[in-house]
């Protein structure tokens, strides 16, 4: 994905990706009908430990489809982490409801419940928590409002393939979940994504809505406005056999993260799980020390010209042109502090120690160099209001 020795992310196909893919081809079932659908559906509810999946484009789909099976629509509020990639709010929007922005936890980097609780109106109907980096949640504490308040919970599963709360998948905690198989997530399908829930009239709802929102006994007939967000049959052959190797994806993506954190100790920070949450590592990400978090962006300098690609954690909603008018003056603290001051490692299955070995020397070789002469607040980006090395020392 990167001409850089290191790159962010890659894929290592290693076990039936090949053969299911030339069977599709062979059998010419390419587009949406085939029977890899079908399977990879019902491996992943299996995996999820749901009864429904219902597998579609992409992630961002998935999340659309969520929301409309939910009934979600113009003059509803759904609370979100203002701290996510953007597929989370953009489809909020599409069904024309408002995304009411929250700030996050700093020791998990996730919604923070409190904040939440703070927002619930009238006109909330759904709260939708992301699971960060493959960090589960506060689960207990939304939950407990979700019910008090009657509202839906929603995860954005997105970067949390196999992580687990109180003994459940993800996926599995809420009222219906989204996921992607983009092409640097835990499970790829080059683009794909589903939708998950123990809900047997909303699956249906979503299956419908997936395919045009064609009539599932009367073919040809579309009683609703549906879409084209069906998966093809290529793209669930590679996330079936992507699937059949997650568990040793999954620890070895846990040996990297404990080889990082064994290396990294007492230099930078990154989030810690809530005591149920067990979390996976999507990609392993840190965030520099307080006094020189606004530097960051000329650590990823450094570490590009080291031929290692990083990436600074997502701009939150509140910064961004088309979300930032639901910040409603309020202020996101953590969400800035992170967003400044945070940067992902290279994480993927092909990593090898010796890499991470490299890749740490680097850094820290950055950071020995940077904390010799910390430079007054200087902000890397312009977007954010809160001084970094106040907030990261106060909260962090
Ligand atoms: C990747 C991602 C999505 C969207 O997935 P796509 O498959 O790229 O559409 C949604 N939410 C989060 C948090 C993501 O990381």
């Amino acid at each position: 994905m990167s001409e850089l020795r290191f790159p962010l992310a890659s894929v290592v196909f290693g076990g039936n990706e090949q053969a299911y893919v030339q069977d599709c081809l062979d059998t010419a079932w390419i587009s949406a009908c085939g029977p890899y659908v079908g399977r990879f559906e019902r491996a992943f509810a299996d995996f999820c430990g749901v009864r429904h999946a219902v597998a579609c484009a992409n992630g961002t789909a998935a999340l659309h489809l969520a929301l409309l099976g939910l009934g979600i629509g113009p003059g509803d509020e759904v609370i979100i982490p203002t701290l996510t990639y953007v597929a989370t709010a953009n489809a909020v929007r599409y069904c024309g409801a408002v995304p009411v922005l929250a700030d996050s936890e700093p020791r998990t980097w996730n919604l923070d419940p409190q904040q939440v609780a703070a927002k619930i109106t009238p006109r909330t109907r759904a709260i939708i928590v992301v699971h960060l980096y493959g960090q589960p949640a506060n689960m207990t504490e939304i939950s407990r409002l979700a019910r008090k308040h009657n509202l839906f919970v929603v995860e954005d599963a997105a970067q949390a393939h196999g992580a687990r709360y109180d003994g459940q998948s993800v996926g599995a905690l809420g009222d219906v979940a989204a996921f992607s198989f983009y092409g640097n997530k835990i499970i790829t399908t080059g683009e794909g994504g589903m939708v998950v829930t123990n809900n047997a009239a909303l699956a249906a709802r979503i299956a419908q809505l997936r395919g045009q929102g064609m009539d599932t006994e009367h073919r040809y007939w579309f009683p609703v406005i549906g879409y084209n967000y069906r998966m093809t049959n290529v793209q669930a052959a590679l996330g079936l056999a992507q699937l059949e190797q997650v568990e040793a994806n999954l620890s070895r993506r846990r040996q990297i993260a404990d080889a990082y954190r064994q290396r990294l100790a007492g230099a930078v920070q990154w989030p810690q799980s809530v005591p149920r949450a067990e979390a996976v590592n999507w990609l392993f990400t840190v965030l520099l020390p307080a006094e020189i978090a606004s530097r960051r962006d000329e650590a990823m300098t450094f570490l590009a010209q080291e031929g290692i690609e990083t990436r600074p954690v997502f701009y939150p909603m509140h910064v961004l042109p088309p979300h930032r008018e639901f910040a409603r003056g309020a202020g996101f603290p953590v969400a800035d502090c992170l967003a400044q001051g945070g940067l992902s490692l290279p994480t993927w299955v092909g990593l090898k120690e010796t890499d991470i070995d490299d890749i740490c020397t680097a850094l820290k070789r950055w950071l020995a160099v940077a904390q010799v002469a910390p430079l007054a607040f200087r902000p890397s980006r312009p977007h954010y209001e809160t001084e970094c090395a106040n907030v990261c020392s106060g909260v962090l």
